[in-house]
């Protein structure tokens, strides 16, 4: 089965420590309590992808976080990584910290593939990243929903791995075939 990796923050979810936007929901992680908003689409997005796809969530938040927020969201078929699965990198320049090897995934890197709104977490393998908009709370948003019609075609390929940089365009495209 084909693997797919989801970043959380700002790609499925926009997390706070205090109430912003519009009714966000109150969570609480290790003793402290956080704001979130869920992106337009997201639970469609995930049902779906969680039946084509061996999906595994994979955030620079704590592990605590990212299970409590997933407890909440309740879908079933995910893998939940948090910043201990992530790779520390030297930056200087205010970029995150971290990466997120996918060969920690799989060897084979024909089958895997990311979304992240961060295109530093996947420098090392730039063919497997698929680059989403950032999302902090706006409402009106289709992104989620045409990522899901990019993913499907893309599964039907052998190999996975391609430059993604024109993937909007792209599935823009395929849509008005
Ligand atoms: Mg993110």
């Amino acid at each position: 089965m084909k693997k797919l990796v989801l970043d959380l923050d700002e790609t499925l979810v926009y997390s706070t420590m205090e109430p912003v936007g519009q009714e966000p929901i109150e969570l609480s992680a290790a003793g402290s309590t956080f704001y979130t908003m869920i992106r337009p689409g997201a639970r469609e997005f995930l049902e779906h992808v969680a039946q084509k796809f061996e999906c595994t969530i994979w955030s620079t938040g704590m592990q605590a976080y990212v299970e409590s927020l997933w407890n909440y969201l309740n879908i079933d078929g995910f893998k939940l990584w948090g910043r201990d699965y992530c790779k520390p990198v030297e930056v200087h320049d205010g970029r995150e910290p971290f990466e997120k090897p996918l060969r920690q995934i799989t060897e084979d890197l024909s089958e895997i593939i990311i979304v992240d709104n961060t295109s530093t977490m996947f420098t090392k393998c730039p063919l497997n990243g698929i680059l989403i908009r950032t999302w902090r709370g706006d409402t009106n948003y289709t992104e989620l929903s045409h990522l899901r019609y990019y993913l499907d075609w893309l599964i039907t390929q052998d190999s996975m791995q391609r430059d993604h940089q024109s993937w909007r365009l792209e599935t823009l495209c395929l849509r008005t075939r």
